[in-house]
């Protein structure tokens, strides 16, 4: 349904080019809840900007081919991308006030979307968007309204129902909480669930909440230096861990029942993706590191693992 092969994406300025994402490949299927989590910086919003054509300058997509629904969408003109947005793809992204005109009322930013791009009359966008929000518990009244009448729950909720606008099959959720209070933050986490299963729409969820994408998500990538280093079913990636960064990252969450002391982070810096990067990029903060991770990059292979198999980009494997 969406595939990503061989991207490369970056910035360039001042002559230096930071290799954000490297060569990453990614299937979603129907259905999927595929959750991609790292660290900040470690490439995962560059790669749903680039997956979606929408990284701005000085970004730069330098290869790859995005399949939607067997379309190159990295091909297309922006004339042809604009008619499949929303209605095959849809982005909700970070801090809603980004994505939302403060001089415009809801209901006129919403039915932008439909009226512009996708030739509907007044009277049926508006119809379509009192529908939508009424799905993520918004009353038809607030269409009236200013962003700055609503709070920041409230915004994220337009925000993603005007996502829903076209019911499109996959979803892509860069980090959608975060700027949110953990209470209100659940209670659009349970919503996003519950619109999954009304709507049927699959999932890309960023975040580098990783506790959050094992009780949600039914996939995960894990992302390191602009490279996916683990992909498998959450549970299998949680229960056992196959990469030394991903093990990392579970060691280092947060329980209710841990003593403090009981945490472990992980030591060092993440490199420099401005950097040419000999062998494994990970090696500098890896316990299991040996001869070979200095001078040869880990590809990622499928290991066969007593019955929860990934991939994974490791010469342990
Ligand atoms: Fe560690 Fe080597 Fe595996 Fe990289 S390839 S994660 S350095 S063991």
């Amino acid at each position: 349904m969406f595939e990503i092969n061989n991207l490369n994406a970056g910035y360039e300025f001042r002559n230096k080019f930071v290799h954000a994402v490297r060569n990453v490949s990614l299937k979603i299927d129907s259905d999927d809840f595929m959750g991609i989590a790292g660290e900040s910086g470690c490439g995962k919003s560059t790669l749903v900007l680039a997956a979606l054509k929408l990284l701005k300058k000085p970004g730069k997509i330098m290869s790859g081919q995005v399949l939607v629904d067997g379309i190159d969408i990295l091909a297309l003109s922006d004339k042809e991308l604009r008619k499949m947005r929303w209605k095959k793809f849809s982005l909700v992204t970070q801090s809603s006030m980004n994505s939302l005109n403060p001089v415009l009322k809801i209901k006129d930013q919403m039915a932008d979307v439909l009226i512009r791009n996708h030739g509907f009359s007044k009277s049926d966008a508006y119809n379509l968007i009192q529908e939508k929000l009424q799905l993520v518990g918004i009353t038809a009244d607030r269409m009236e309204s200013y962003p700055h009448q609503l709070s920041g729950g409230m915004r994220q909720r337009v925000v993603i129902a005007m996502a829903l606008l076209l019911s499109p099959s996959v979803v892509v959720m860069d980090e959608p909480t975060t700027a949110l209070d953990v209470v209100v933050q659940r209670s659009i986490l349970q919503q996003i669930e519950e619109l999954r299963k009304k709507e049927n729409f699959s999932t890309i969820f960023i975040t580098h909440d990783i506790s959050l994408l094992f009780e949600l998500a039914s996939k995960i990538s894990i992302m390191y230096a602009g490279e996916l280093v683990e992909i498998g079913r959450a549970k299998d990636v949680y229960t056992k861990p196959l990469h030394p960064y991903t093990k990392g990252l579970i060691e280092a969450l947060p329980s209710i029942s841990k003593d403090l002391d009981s945490y472990k982070s992980i030591p060092g810096r993440p490199v420099d993706l401005g950097t040419q990067i000999i062998g494994c990029p990970f090696r500098e903060r890896c316990p299991y590191a040996f001869d070979k991770c200095a001078v040869e990059k880990p590809e990622l292979n499928y290991v066969e693992n007593e019955g929860n198999g990934r991939w994974v980009a490791c010469h342990l494997y």
